[in-house]
């Protein structure tokens, strides 16, 4: 949780102004290596804004003196570097000449560049107008022309300068300077492209899956690319204009709404009833302040800007330290979203806690601090998507384990658990669709009820059990007619039914006669248990629909089929006292039997 504080505090000094936090003009640690080093102003002086810009002559300095610059915010700060004879030399020899400038919160910068020969070149930029100077990773690159005289000295203007203690500047090679912006811009433009990528895929999965942490996720990832366009000066390829410090207060703002966006995120994440609702609205209430006090420090220009810094540093340093409260909490409790949480902040924290007491100002080719930054972000986006997307496949599998126990279980409830045929139930289900075509009179419906003879007699010959047997066994019997035009049932007892479509008059009457007959005969059913010949016979009662009867009183299915219920058990009882071991029809109780194309001649 350590690293939750640095974070915080790096954050929060280096966020206002987009510029490394505590970086100070002249102060890198770089030091002189030939290829760049850091530059050490030796005198400094402050005059009103009223003088005329094209004035070349400069103002009178003071020198020696190591004290910070006073009344610079609302006036003109000029620095003054002496290059050393030898970084002179190698300047007109090829050597460190480009002026590399990192905090762009000013109106106007103009850049002087002496010579031996007393020759002075000038360039500039403002607000609004970078030209070609500024390069990747938020840095303003000045590259003093080519002459015969040795570079002697460099002079810097800054009007209206928001912070002198936040200047950075150095001097580097050209060759360096090129593949170290190519370097920038690959890694930077990596990031965006993956934290681009990261918000995609959380709104994606706020929009599929409903997750309300995904959109915190996603708002807070957007928020970082534009930041990272902005800081790093990107955005300049399609939006010129935005040059310098409107950038710089845009960046001031979308930090804070980071800081909102992420800690909405952490603290939502978790289940709600494993945090303390005061501790959880505490930090949600700070996340806002924050975001809201993000508002008026990206607007303002003057006043004690390195003050501002601090508070809000301090700010956000509570706000994080309640979201580490949180998260520890909600993971103390077992929430897997607060461990995600965790994982995806603890190396960005380690690695920033590392950089925060290490001498960082100038470090990462001078794009500071914000480019860990960003790429602590990247890399926050990358595990917490992992995460989210391995929750949801959590989530799916658990579902669809769900949903299969349930459909096994329903699946039982249709079923008789002895012989695994349809039960009472499944078979009323079942056959609802032949009887939905025989009430539109598209095919013949008909019922068969059988009835096991003198099953009694066996269970108290044989026991209980093989009277079980014989059950499965005619079970497995009858199930061999099961299909499209047959469903089998055991609806109680020793009694079955089957539900035939298609077939009617003569071909139905042969088919229950076979139904008979195939138990009669014996032989192995699905099951493969086998019946004796002989040994077990049934007696079927036969009921076809009653077509015309149902069509003219206009009865429905239900009420249709407890009639044919009743009639084809009227048969069975006839087919037990005529003597069992025999198929009865049901007569058709009323109407021209004979003419009815689905009834059957008894
Ligand atoms: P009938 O020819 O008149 O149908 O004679 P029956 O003996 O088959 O008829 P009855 O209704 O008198 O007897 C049915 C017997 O079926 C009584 C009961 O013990 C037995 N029985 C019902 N369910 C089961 C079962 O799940 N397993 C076993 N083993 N026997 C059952
Ligand atoms: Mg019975
Ligand atoms: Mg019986």
């Amino acid at each position: 949780m350590a690293g939750w504080a640095a974070f915080a505090a790096l954050l929060g000094l280096s966020i206002l102004f987009s510029v490394p936090a505590g970086a100070k003009a002249g102060a890198g640690a770089d030091g002189p290596t030939g290829a760049a080093f850091a530059l050490q102003p030796d005198c400094l002086a402050v005059t009103p804004l009223a003088r005329t810009p094209q004035q070349t002559g400069f103002p009178h300095f003071t020198c020696g003196e190591d004290k910070a610059p006073q009344d610079y915010q609302s006036a003109r700060l000029w620095y003054r570097f002496t290059l050393g004879a030898q970084e002179g030399a190698g300047a007109a020899q090829g050597g460190p000449r480009v002026l590399m400038v990192g905090l762009s919160r000013f109106q106007r910068l103009v850049v002087y560049f002496r010579y031996a020969d007393g020759a002075v070149r000038r360039q500039q930029v403002w607000t609004g107008h970078f030209g070609d100077h500024w390069r990747a990773g938020g840095q303003i690159a000045f590259e003093a022309p080519a002459r015969d005289a040795a570079l002697t000295g460099i002079v810097v203007r800054f009007d209206r300068l928001a912070s002198a203690p936040m200047l950075r500047m150095r001097l580097i090679d050209t060759r360096a300077l090129n593949w170290q912006v190519t370097a920038l811009a690959g890694v930077i433009g990596g990031a965006l492209v993956l934290l681009a990528l990261c918000a995609l895929y959380n709104l994606t999965l706020t929009i599929a899956a409903r997750q309300l942490g995904a959109l915190w996720q996603s708002g807070w990832a957007l928020v970082m690319v534009v930041w990272g366009a902005l800081w790093s000066q990107l955005a300049l390829f399609v939006w010129p204009a935005m040059a310098g410090a409107p950038s710089a207060q845009a960046c001031t703002g979308l930090s804070c709404l980071a800081i909102m966006l992420a800690t909405f995120s952490a603290v939502t994440a978790p289940d709600k009833r494993l945090l303390p609702r005061a501790l959880r609205r505490t930090t949600l209430g700070l996340a806002v302040a924050i975001a809201l006090l993000g508002v008026p420090l990206a607007l303002v220009r003057v006043g004690p800007l390195a003050l501002y810094a601090t508070l809000l540093g301090a700010l956000v340093l509570l706000d994080l330290a309640a979201v580490a409260a949180c998260l520890a909490l909600a993971w103390k409790r077992g929430s897997r979203e607060a461990r995600s949480y965790v994982g995806a902040w603890a190396l960005p924290m380690i690695v920033l806690a590392i950089l925060e007491v290490a001498p960082i100002k100038m470090w990462f080719y001078g794009a500071g601090s914000q480019i860990v930054v960003l790429c602590a972000a990247t890399w926050q986006a990358l595990f917490l998507s992992v995460a989210i997307s391995r929750a949801s496949g959590r989530l799916r599998a658990e579902r669809d384990l769900a949903r299969r126990n349930e459909a096994e279980a329903l699946a039982q409830a249709r079923r008789d658990p002895l012989t695994g045929l349809f039960n009472r139930r499944g078979f009323l289900e079942a056959i609802a669709p032949m009887l939905d075509r025989a009430r539109e009179g598209q095919d013949c419906f008909a019922l068969l009820l059988l009835d096991v003879d003198r099953f009694k007699a066996i269970n108290d010959r044989f026991g209980h059990d093989a009277g079980d047997e014989v059950l499965v066994a005619l079970a497995g019997t009858l199930g061999l007619r099961a299909g499209a035009h047959c469903t089998v049932a055991r609806l109680g007892g020793e009694e079955f039914a089957l539900a035939t479509s298609g077939l009617s008059g003569f071909a139905l009457l042969r088919f229950a006669d076979e139904v008979r007959r195939g138990v009669e005969q014996g032989g192995h059913g699905r099951h493969g248990v086998a019946l004796a010949p002989g040994a077990v016979t049934v007696s079927i009662g036969l009921a076809a629909w009653p077509e015309r009867e149902a069509r003219a009183r206009n009865i429905d299915a239900a009420t249709a089929f407890r009639e044919l219920y009743r009639r084809a058990d009227a048969a069975l009882y006839r087919a037990k006292s005529e003597g069992r071991n025999r198929v009865v029809v049901a007569p058709v109780s009323k109407g021209p039997a004979a003419a009815d194309v689905c009834a059957v001649a008894g």
